[in-house]
């Protein structure tokens, strides 16, 4: 399901997992964290679309300025096809308040209207539950809450959850929270892992089954750049090519092209050849941007 309704896998093309058209992360990073300048955001999508780009999953949530209507507008401007996500990011952008108040079945419950019906009478669908966030090492009291309701939709809607999981290793305690909530974790993306520095982190995730996400691709320094390739390359090597997933997660404005980052298309352009150029095969560098997230966000191989 994109923004503009629903398409078929195989018109998904080169898809970018984890990205961010329009948000608002003012909180933590002033002038730098505000994205909503709809001209900038079309130049910059038809630049990814020259690149080769067909799909980019859009994973700002309510918290942080999701906005349907003009995703949508950017979607028809740029052809660029836009997957839309749902649920709840972290704290501290959380409302403790309702989340003290409301159950995660009443939370669940809004999560499968913007599935089903819309978001707020757009009828603008999302396609994927996420980013569910955790902002620290371990996962808060209305985190839990989030996540078990984002598990009750995925098993209401059979959608997809992608996650955020910076830093530090709680990709795996999200993973054994959806697992307890009866989700399967091939149906799950564990967001950031490329920023997360720990030994073994990467491989103990795809042992789980679930999908890696390298998501800061082109966004940080030359060394993550670097670091991130070589434990992509050991991941493929050690047999879990087919649950590698890279994006950018464009969310700052000097990320974004015109004010000097690597924009969109950066990964197509700059990344994939870098990993060639580090051994991999060209085909399986291909199916890590086309093949892989369209099993990820379709649940189908
Ligand atoms: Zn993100």
């Amino acid at each position: 399901m994109t923004v503009t309704g629903p398409v078929r896998p195989d018109e998904l093309g080169v898809v970018l997992p984890h990205e961010h058209v329009f948000i608002d992360l003012v909180r933590e990073y002033r002038g730098n964290g505000l994205l909503n300048d709809e001209h900038l955001a079309s130049a910059e999508l038809a630049a990814l679309r020259e690149a080769g780009g067909g799909t980019l999953v859009d994973l700002t949530l309510d918290e942080i300025g999701r906005d349907p209507a003009a995703l949508r507008r950017v979607s028809e401007a740029t052809e660029v096809r836009i997957v839309m996500g749902c649920g709840h990011y972290r704290d501290p952008y959380l409302d403790r308040g309702w989340f003290d108040r409301i159950s995660p079945d009443a939370i669940a419950d809004e999560i499968i209207r913007d599935i089903t019906e819309g978001v707020r009478g757009t009828g603008v669908r999302a396609g994927i539950i996420g980013e569910i966030g955790a902002d620290r090492r371990y996962i808060s009291a209305a985190e839990e809450r989030s996540f078990r309701a984002a598990a009750r939709a995925h098993r209401g809607t059979g959608l997809t959850i992608s996650t955020h999981a910076a830093r530090w290793p709680v990709g795996l305690d999200q993973l054994d929270l959806l697992a307890e909530e009866g989700v399967d974790p091939r149906r799950v993306i564990v967001g950031h892992s490329d920023s997360v520095p720990i030994p073994g982190y990467h491989l103990a995730l795809a042992r789980r089954g679930c999908y890696v996400s390298f998501d800061g691709i082109g966004t940080g320094s030359r060394y993550d750049l670097d670091r991130a390739a070589e434990d992509i390359v050991a991941l493929a090597r050690a047999g879990f090519g087919a649950q590698i997933l890279l994006s950018h997660d464009v969310c700052l404005r000097d990320h974004l092209r015109a004010h000097g980052g690597c924009g969109y298309g950066f990964l197509i352009g700059g990344f994939l050849p870098l990993l060639t150029a580090a051994g991999l095969d060209a085909e399986q560098v291909r199916r890590f941007v086309t093949a892989n997230p369209r099993a990820a966000l379709t649940g189908e191989d």
